[in-house]
């Protein structure tokens, strides 16, 4: 088209429309970059997927979602119930009731070594939550941030959804996917601001010792990096290697992080919403400062409902972790046990993370496999078990099963998983 039409032509278009190159006018929507930039949660989508399933009436096993199939203890529930009846049903202040910050910042000093004033710590929405703050906090738009990988499907999304870059570090299938220090130094780049570092590890189980710790601390300090330290695992551990908590290496470590945690898996109180997190003051207000601006305070009840987790009765945990410890052993047998599939055995939390890449290409009836989504589809639509895809946790070789469900429930999930791979062409 000739300019002077081109022009005449592009004023009957309104302003907005007029002042766009051709190009943004082609992917022209109302969703910002950012949004359109962040991936729904996989976890999420196939726990939702299976619960649709199972309401339209077919059995269907679940491993998909990370979440303990416990009851939330009755002394939590009770603490809920009469915080109501109190009428303690109105906003707190937006960090959390003193009662919780207190009861945090003890917990931290018997727990893990950390000393922490309650005005270092924040209570947030869960941990979910309380890794966006600090995020948020800390990142501008191309800052970048270093992310083992395998990593929780949460981080890269919400680190792209501040407009900072996700780098992401591969650790290593001979070493439980751990990521060595010498790794993450060659990933610094002068834009580097922070590690997002995750032990217990969703989704691989691996737990990270003290010398692998003080090796990452190190790199840390030296190399100027922030730290957040995700937690929400740290009582779930079988092996003889202990959860600590990078943040108690030493001060200059300590300075550097914000440890994160949860009440969701230690308490089995995934649906109250509470996690927490402590740091430099410095950060902590400005996290606590786009809390209030954003979902003001958790939810009341909860708030002392976990005040009742934190100084009631811990000695359920220890049963639980063995149980958790009995069911690992089963589903790493019969996983072994199946040809194609390999894994290195989880030292912490509940997932099992097996290699099923030997899978692709073979067939079902029409079905090719060719990737860890058709993998998760397969298992779903033919063994009615839904696993997720290890593409969403940055490793398509892989699928991941939670094991936080009954012993029932495993035993009959890898009697159908197995029969479904047995039947593989
Ligand atoms: N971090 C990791 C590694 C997780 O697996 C989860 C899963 N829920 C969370 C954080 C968030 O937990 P929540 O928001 O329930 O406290
Ligand atoms: N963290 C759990 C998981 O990985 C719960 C779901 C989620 O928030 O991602 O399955």
């Amino acid at each position: 088209m000739k300019r002077t039409y081109f022009v005449e032509a592009m004023r009957s278009f309104p302003y907005s429309v007029r002042t766009m190159t051709p190009s943004a006018m082609k992917e022209r929507s109302p969703i910002s970059r950012r949004a359109r930039a962040v991936e729904e949660s996989v976890t999420l989508a196939m726990t939702e997927r299976a619960a649709r399933l199972r309401a339209e009436g077919m059995e269907v096993l679940s491993f998909s979602a990370g979440e303990p199939d416990f009851e939330t203890p009755e002394h939590i529930k009770q603490a809920a119930v009469e915080a109501m009846a109190k009428g303690y049903t109105r906003y707190t202040p937006s960090s959390g009731i003193p009662a919780l910050r207190k009861a945090v910042a003890a917990k931290f000093r018997r727990d893990n070594g950390l000393d922490y004033e309650p005005a270092q710590v924040v209570i947030s929405c869960g941990a979910k939550h309380a890794i966006f703050n600090a995020f948020l906090a800390l990142l501008d738009p191309r800052d970048e941030v270093l992310i083992p990988s395998p990593y929780w499907t949460s981080y890269p999304e919400m680190v792209k959804s501040t407009g900072a870059k996700p780098v992401l570090v591969r650790g290593s299938e001979e070493a439980s996917f751990k990521v060595a220090a010498k790794d993450l130094e060659a990933a610094v780049t002068p834009k580097t601001k922070l590690l997002i570092h995750c032990s217990p590890v969703n989704p691989t189980g691996a737990v990270y010792s003290r010398a692998e710790l003080e090796a990452i601390a190190k790199v840390a300090v030296e190399r100027g990096l922030w730290v957040i330290s995700d937690e929400v695992y740290e009582k779930i551990v079988y092996g003889s290697t202990p959860h600590i908590s990078i943040a108690s290496l030493g001060p200059e470590i300590r300075e550097r992080t914000v440890t994160v945690n949860s009440c969701s898996k230690t308490y089995s109180m995934t649906g109250w919403r509470i996690g927490y997190s402590a740091g430099p003051p410095e950060i902590m207000e400005a996290v606590a400062k786009i809390q209030s601006q954003s979902t003001s305070n958790p939810n009341s009840i909860a708030q002392y409902a976990a005040v009742a987790a934190f100084e009631g009765d811990q000695s359920f945990v220890a049963g639980w972790v063995a149980e958790y410890s009995r069911r690992r052993d089963v589903i790493v047998q019969r996983l072994q046990a199946i040809p194609g599939l390999s894994l290195s055995v989880p030292e912490g939390a509940f997932y099992a993370f097996p290699r099923v890449s030997a899978l692709f290409g073979r067939r079902h009836g029409k079905k090719k496999i060719r990737n860890s989504a058709g993998m998760a589809d397969l298992l779903l639509d033919e063994g009615h078990v839904a696993v997720v895809p290890g593409e969403g946790f940055g490793s398509d070789a892989h699928i991941r099963l939670s094991y936080a469900t009954s012993m029932d429930c495993i035993q009959k999930g890898m009697d159908r998983l197995e029969e479904v791979v047995r039947s593989l062409a």
